[in-house]
Parts: C-alpha cells; structure tokens; sequence
C-alpha cells in the first residue's frame, strides 16, 4: 500500500519521505530513483512537522488513528489507507494521458463501480489524447494572438480538437497538424477539407472493433458499408449521418469497384468526412488498396484503420489455433474463389503439412480446392474446417477432411460468408472450443 501510494505521489511530482523501521526493496528503489527520503525509525509525532500532506499505511490501527489525531491536530490533509472515515482528502481512480488527467470516485462506496466506469472512460480516450492536449497548449498563445474575440476563438478550437486537425495529431503526423492550424489560422472561415477513413470492422462480431474504428466511425458525415459489415456497427455512426450501401455479393456488383473509388473521392471533395467500413481488415482481400490509391493521386488525406481478419476472428471464435508448436509453423491466407470453373494457383506450394490453410471466399469452390489439394498430394485425411458466419452469435463450424467436406457442405448447405481452414490444427477444435457444431 505504502508503495502504491508513495509511487502516485512521486510521479507527481512531490518530496515524499517515508518513515517506518523496515521498507520493501521496491520502495527502497523507488525512494532512490526519485529523491525520495527513508527515514528508518518509527513514527512519531514531530514526523509531521514541515510536512504539507500526511498519508498513514502502517499495518496497525491504533497507530494509524495516532496519524490522523496529529494531522488534524496540525490541519494537515491525512488519509488513512483503506478508512474512509479516516481521510480527510481521498486518492481517486485515475486515467493518466498526461497533461490530461482524470480522476474517479465513488466516494468509497464502490471501487468496482469506478473500476467499471474507469474502463469505459479508458477506451473512449485514447492514448494520444496526451499528445493532443499537448499540441494544443503549444499553439495555445498564437491562437489567442490571431482570434482575440473569445466566442470565435472557442470555435477555433471546437473545430480543431474535434476534427481532421485532432485526427493527424493522434495519429502522429503533429507536421501536418501544425501546418493546417497555421494556414486556418489564416482564414478561420474557411471550411474544413473532406477526409477519408478506411476501417477495418472486423469479421462481424461489433465487440471486435478497434477503439480508433469506433471513434473515428463515430465522427462521420457519410459512411459506405459492405454486405460483411454488420447493422449494429453501422449503427453505431452518428444517427444524421448519410449510409450509403456499397456491399458486393459474389456476381452481383452492386455498385462497381472504379464507382465506389469515384464516390469516395468526390465526397470528400465537398468537405466531408467519409467513413468506408469494410469486413475484416481493409487490407487482407478487401480492395483497400485500390480504394486509397485515388484518393492519394487527389491528395485527399486518409487513414486506414486495421481490423481483425476473419481468419483471425473466425479461428479464435472456433477454438482453432492457426498456429501452434506442435502442428503447425505458419499459416498462409488464400482466395479461393472461382475463375469459371476452376481456383487458378499454383497448388504445388500448398503441400507443406506443418502449414495451415485459410481459404477466403471459397464456399463455391470448395469441391475445387479439396481436390486440387489432394491430386497435388495432400493426404485425403487432412482435417477441414468451414466457418460459417464467424464470430456472430449463429456462427457454426462444420468439419471434415480434404476428402469429405465436399459432401459435408452438400448436407449441411453453409450460407456466405464462410472460411475454410486446412490443416492439423483443425483437430485442436474438439478441446478448445465450446460452440456448437456438425
Ligand atoms: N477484408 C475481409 C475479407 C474480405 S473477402 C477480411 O479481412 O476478413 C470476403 C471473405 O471473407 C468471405 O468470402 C469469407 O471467406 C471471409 N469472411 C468475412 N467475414 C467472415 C465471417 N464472419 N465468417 C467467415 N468468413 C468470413
């Protein structure tokens, strides 16, 4: 306790110095690392004299009620550690992202509450919320200098700590932010530039969102979405912004690929902040790149925003391990959709046993790709998995080998989308997962 409470003190910047006959090492070290004093005796009264704020962590009540008499006595501040009724100044639950700083309490009522309410606070403020306080104070002078008018300069800065100024800080790029503060400081009238979001929305399950998808989706003016999206994630856009659906079901394009790029890029001409969601991770057989490439010759700023792949998702979701010590050393991820009638690859490179499979995109081919696997010299008893809608709630997980899943999948008739996975580590399914399957 002594050291928790010594350790907050000294990073904030305090003299902490500590009186007991014997202190742990860690301590010890930590008195040392920042100038802190041991003063090897016990307690007793004059202790407090010259002190500006007491904190009693002895093992033995009656000593540490002695504390908190002499402090009051002394009108020092003095908490008493794990008594409330004790303490006359409390250590709240606090979330660090210095210079920001925030602190929770429950007054003692509930330190589970807190703790809950600590973890919600957590994930909506990210880290580089720091950085951006920061960034803000550095300008802080030269935005007052310029807008002298306090109204119009609140504006200023509702504007920039909300909006693509806030975003290039947090993701790093404080050049770039400085150079736009610089040239609106010019004309403050000037409307903000469109910017574009590429996110990863994972494989479907909403709680498999990174933090910096929901916050970002969060701040949309448009959002496009695909059919692998779920509606609880679009759902999760501000309730005025524009969903525009772009989903693409195999063979039947809703809206083309060169027609989506053309879209992105002329929304965020007109100033707004577009949000394009993509199953999975934008990168991994997502057409990320295509879509960014337009937009980069544009010189219209973007992210990308990783999500966790249904391989990923799905594997974890169904308790098989792509990779794993004894069966499997890598793992390599393969389209397996149809070109006519046939998955064109080379299948002489997908021979290696100790190496896991994950066909995207490969219901329909999936008689193809067993036997292709197998004329290439795959043993027709290597496992199969078929992951139908991984990761949500009807997710299920069909098995088989090289050999019958062709006929699994006639019987059991899986609905898109599904992923399928080849290799030894599929046998793992029966101890480690606990959803029901076929
Ligand atoms: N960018 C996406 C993949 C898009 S390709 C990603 O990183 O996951 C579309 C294919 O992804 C589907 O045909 C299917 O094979 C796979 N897929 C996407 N979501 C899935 C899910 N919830 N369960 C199983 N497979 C999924």
């Amino acid at each position: 306790m002594a050291t928790r409470k010594a350790r907050l003190l000294l990073r904030a910047g305090s003299n902490v110095t500590v009186v007991a006959p014997q202190i742990s090492a860690e301590l010890e070290q930590l008195l040392a690392d920042h100038g802190g004093v041991w003063q090897q005796s016990r307690y007793q009264e004059t202790d407090l004299h010259g002190k500006k704020l007491v904190v009693a962590a002895t093992p033995e009540r009656a000593t540490n009620e002695q504390i908190y008499r002499h402090a009051m006595a002394l009108s020092l501040p003095v908490n008493v550690v794990d008594a409330p009724e004790l303490c006359s100044f409390i250590f709240p639950s606090i979330i660090d992202r210095d210079p920001l700083l925030i602190a929770i309490t429950s007054s003692g009522k509930s330190p589970v509450l807190t703790r809950i309410l600590r973890r919600k606070i957590e994930a909506m403020v990210p880290a580089a919320y720091g950085r951006l306080a920061e960034f803000a104070g550095r300008f802080r002078q030269l935005v007052k200098e310029h807008i002298v008018q306090d109204t119009p300069r609140r504006l200023f800065w509702e504007q920039a700590m909300d909006g693509t100024l806030a975003e290039q800080v947090l993701a790093g790029r404080e050049q770039q932010a400085e150079a736009q503060l610089r040239e609106r400081l010019q004309d403050t009238h000037a409307l903000h530039g469109g910017e574009v979001y590429l996110i990863g929305a994972g494989p479907g399950d909403p709680d498999l969102m990174t933090f910096k998808a929901a916050r970002l989706l969060q701040s949309a003016d448009v959002v496009l979405y695909d059919r692998l999206v779920s509606p609880v994630i679009v759902d999760m856009a501000r309730r005025d912004a524009q969903r525009i659906y772009v989903g693409k079901k195999r063979a039947d394009h809703t809206v083309a690929q060169t027609d989506i790029n053309q879209l992105l890029l002329e929304l965020a001409q007109q100033g707004k902040r577009v949000v394009r969601l993509k199953g999975g991770d934008p990168f991994i057989f997502g057409r990320g790149g295509e879509e960014i490439e337009l937009l980069a010759k544009h010189r219209i700023p973007f992210q990308v925003v990783p999500g966790i792949t249904a391989a990923n998702g799905a594997a974890c979701y169904a308790g098989i391990p792509l990779t794993h010590r004894d069966y499997a050393q890598s793992v390599r991820f393969v389209a397996g959709y149809l070109k006519g009638d046939k998955v064109e690859h080379d299948w002489s490179v997908f021979q290696s046993t100790t190496e896991t499979l994950v066909f995207y995109m490969g219901l329909v081919g999936l008689p193809v790709i067993c036997e292709q696997l197998q004329a290439h010299g795959r043993s027709p008893d290597t496992p199969v998995a078929l992951v139908e809608h991984g990761t949500l709630l009807k997710q299920r997980v069909l098995l088989g080998t090289l050999a019958t899943m062709a006929e699994v999948v006639e019987r059991e008739k899986p609905t898109a989308p599904t992923l399928i996975i080849v290799g030894d580590v599929v046998r793992l399914h029966e101890d480690l997962s606990w959803f029901g399957e076929v």
